[in-house]
Formats: C-alpha cells, structure tokens, sequence
C-alpha cells in the first residue's frame, strides 16, 4: 500500500480501524514534500513538527478508546490565506511575511474538531489577486503535471499539494474561481460553496460579498466529506448562512435520473478551445445515460461579468487591504520620517504590483464621481446577472459548462498582459457575483492536460453537485 496514495475517506477509516497510524500516515506525506516541494512549491510552509505532535495525540487518543472525529489523523493542507493559530499565515505576501495569528479560523478549528492534522500552508497569488500563483511573494509554485505550465490560482498551492500527493487534500478559498480554476488546472477536484455555506471568519479578506472557502481533493467523495465538516452557520461571521447542512455522503450516490441539466450557450462560443468544449460535452453526455434531460439555456449577460467582478473586488479590496499601513499589522517600512510617509512607504514596499494595481482600481472606481459611473452601475448589472441564474434554473436544475476556455498555460505567458488573464477568469466569475455553488473535476484533456468540467447550481444545492459529479467521475475511471 502506497499511503499517499489513498484518499482523506480511505486514510480516515484505515487509521480508525487501526490498520495504519496516523503518524505514519502523516510521516509519509511529510517525506513525499520534502522530496517534491522544492521542486512545485505548493507549500509555503511545512508544519513537520506540530503535525507529528498532533497526529502522536490522535493515535493515543484511539489507543486509548477514546471517540475520534471523522477526519481523525488525516493531514490537510490549508491555504496561506486561512488563520492557523500559532503557523505563520502569509498570503503570500511580505505585508505578512512573518504573521503569526493568534486564533484559528472557523473552517481550521472545525476541521481540528474532527480529528484533522494540519500538516502545512499552501501558496498563493498574493491575497489571493491572481489566476496563476505568479503573483506570489514567494515565488510561482509549478504544474505537477507538466512543470513549463501554471497550476492555476490564487489557490494553486492547494491544487498543487493534492494533485502532487503531498497531501491527501486541502481547502482553498474562491472570490473568482481561485478554487475551480486551479483544480481544474492541475486534475483535480475543486467546489466553491454557496456564499454564507461556509464561515468566513479567518480568512484574510480580499473582496467580502464574493469570497468563500472550499475543499480542494483527489476526488468527489473526499470533497463531501471536506464540505460537510467545515459547513455551517457561524455566529463570528455574519453573512454565513443558518440553513440546515445536509448529509452529504450520505446522499452522494443518488445519482441523476430525472434531473434537468442546462448547457448554457454563451459558455460554449468564441474563445472556448475545441478539445475542452469536446471533454464537457462528453462529460454531459455521461449524465445523459445517467438518466438526466440535457437542455440548451441562455445566460446573455455573461460577456458582463469579468468587468462587473473586476470593478465590485477591486473596490472591496480597497477597502479591505487599507488595514495595512504599518501600524497594526505585519510589515513596517523604516522610512518613517512621518505618518503620512509611514503609511505610503509601508503599502509601498509591502505590496507586489498586482496588489498595487487592483488598490489603485479600487480607488478608482469608488471616487467621487466615478462611483456612479462604474462602482454603482457594476452593482446593478451583478444584480442582472444573479436574475440571469434565476431564470435558468426555473428551466433546469444544474448548469454543466466547462471551469476554463484553454487548457493552463505557460509560466510567463501571460504576466505582462492582466487584461487577458483577467478574461481567463470568464467562466467561474459569475458564480461568485450571483453567490451560487460550482464543482470542477477533471474529465478528458485537451493538449494533454486534463480538462476542468465545471457543475452550477443553485444555492445550497451542493449535494446534487456532488451526485452529478459523482456520476461524471465514476465514468472517467
Ligand atoms: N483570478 C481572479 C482574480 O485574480 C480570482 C481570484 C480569486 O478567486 N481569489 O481576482
């Protein structure tokens, strides 16, 4: 048996039974990152000795007879942008290179409830502003697929970990398809939750009303069993959601039959590689024989959404990252002669150019007499685009499209060009503006990688993402 090998179910269930420790299980994804992180850097930080601390306490705990949670002894990998008490949590960032939290976020502290081991953090575009990890502070992280290519991002660490097998799974966090687009990417699985299905409280904050956390994994089960452990109402964060969380695994091999499944027509049109789009609809026909009614639906507005998200996250982040001025956070500038030059050479010195140029957008669009204009005209279409979801799901109960037009490209091939990698985004931005679930798994390639099917629903619709995902990947194996 090949430990890092196995899935977070089957590492759960052999250290229950006793057939495996979790230290060894640790241990063996510990060795297999040391051996292959420098090389992908999906890891900013390995936790090898608090990780053996905690799985040693898990394996005396069932030794001892005690009842453990249903992630007991599995390493998780978590994106650097999740608060871990007492590990270093940067964003990739050298604001916060040396940012040690003193509290756990909702999703670490549910996730340790359950028995999890947090073995490391991953890397990250630089507060999460990026589709490829090139915008991080400590270098891209690389393709284990093919290392000429980007992993995707912001969460490429997480994609990376996983589809590397230096951990069995880890969460990321999405505010355009920083989830969905790395996973896709590398040929893994990726779900961004409903917004307010998953607690908030913790994660660094890039822009509020689209951000949420997710499972990255190795397959479809392992993200339900992710989701169902960090789902939930919260009472520090007040925009997560009181409705109920359903089980998940326990309906996940309900599969299909009966249900409506739309092919949204704007997904499928210019821009869209030939091989992807082949992979989708082969993935859709795969629900088809399942017993699911495919549909043609129409969402006209979505040539719309990467202008909408890239003047409402801009603004958000403005305001979000104005925390940091060298005062009460991170890094401090030691040219301080005055406030006002504290402040500017801080943000100057401590942000990457990404961050700079989303800040000064931001700005931009919220200024007096450009609020109208952009900021305020950018909430009215996103309010357009969610009546849009609305409209096709009273014709079908799940969108089927793909999660990226081309499959990944090359490191370097798109840094001087923001323009067209913001474009790239085209696919997963809308679910975030209308606050809707989206699942990503790999089905098929294109140029030899692997291709991201994308699955939408509505809100809190979650396990017939899973089902429907779970059909799609039972057919690919
Ligand atoms: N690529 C998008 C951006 O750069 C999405 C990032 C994300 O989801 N965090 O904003």
């Amino acid at each position: 048996m090949n430990i890092t090998d196995l899935s977070a179910q089957e590492l759960a269930s052999k250290i229950k039974s006793g057939q495996l420790s979790s230290t060894d299980a640790v241990k063996a994804f510990l060795d297999r990152a040391e051996k292959e992180n420098p090389a992908n850097n999906g890891f900013l930080t390995i936790c090898n000795k608090s990780a053996l601390i905690e799985a040693a306490n898990i394996d005396s705990d069932i030794s001892s007879g005690k009842s453990i949670g249903i992630l007991a002894g599995v390493p998780i990998a978590i994106k650097d942008n999740i608060s871990t008490k007492g590990i270093r949590t940067t964003c990739a960032s050298k604001m916060l290179e040396n940012y040690t939290p003193v509290f756990d976020a909702t999703v670490v502290e549910k996730l340790r409830k359950e028995g999890a081991v947090i073995i490391g953090k991953t890397n990250l575009d630089e507060f999460a502003m990026g589709s490829t990890t090139e915008n991080s502070y400590f270098g891209p992280s690389k393709n284990p697929l093919d290392p000429s290519r980007i992993p995707g991002g912001s969460s490429g660490g997480s994609a990376v970990v996983v589809a590397a097998k230096t951990a069995p799974a880890a969460l990321g966090s999405d505010t355009g398809g920083s989830i969905r687009q790395p996973a896709a990417c590398c040929g893994v699985v990726g779900l961004k939750p409903t917004y307010g299905r998953v607690s908030r409280y913790g994660l660094v904050a890039f822009a509020s009303s689209l951000d949420q956390i997710g499972p990255i994994t190795n397959n479809v089960t392992d993200a339900a069993l992710l989701l169902q452990v960090i789902a939930g109402d919260d009472p520090r964060d007040s925009t997560s959601s009181p409705e109920k969380v359903p089980d998940y695994l326990n309906k996940l091999a309900n599969g299909v039959n009966g249900l409506k499944v739309g092919l949204p027509k704007e997904y499928f049109a210019d821009g869209l590689n030939k091989e992807v789009k082949n992979a989708v609809m082969s993935a859709a026909s795969v629900l088809e024989k399942a017993g699911a009614e495919l549909i043609e639906v129409s969402l006209p507005l979505t040539e719309y959404a990467v202008a909408v998200y890239y003047v409402i996250a801009t603004a958000e982040a403005t305001s979000n990252l104005a925390r940091y001025d060298g005062v009460k956070y991170g890094f401090r500038s030691k040219k301080d002669n005055s406030l006002s030059e504290l402040y500017a050479n801080t943000r100057s010195e401590g942000f990457g150019a990404e961050v700079k140029r989303r800040i000064m957008l931001g700005n931009y669009v919220l200024s007096s007499g450009y609020y109208d204009a952009y900021y305020h005209k950018a909430q009215q279409v996103r309010t357009l685009l969610q009546q849009d979801f609305s409209k096709a799901f009273n014709e079908c109960d799940m969108l089927i499209c793909p999660t990226i037009p081309t499959p990944p490209f090359l490191i370097g091939e798109k840094v001087d060009d923001p323009l067209s990698m913001y474009l790239s985004d085209i696919y997963t931005i809308s679910a975030n503006l209308a606050g809707i679930p989206g699942l990503t798994l790999p089905f098929g390639k294109a140029g030899g990688m692997p291709v991201g099917v994308q699955l939408l629903g509505r809100s809190f619709s979650e396990e017939i993402l899973l089902r429907a995902g779970l059909v799609i990947e039972k057919a690919s194996i």
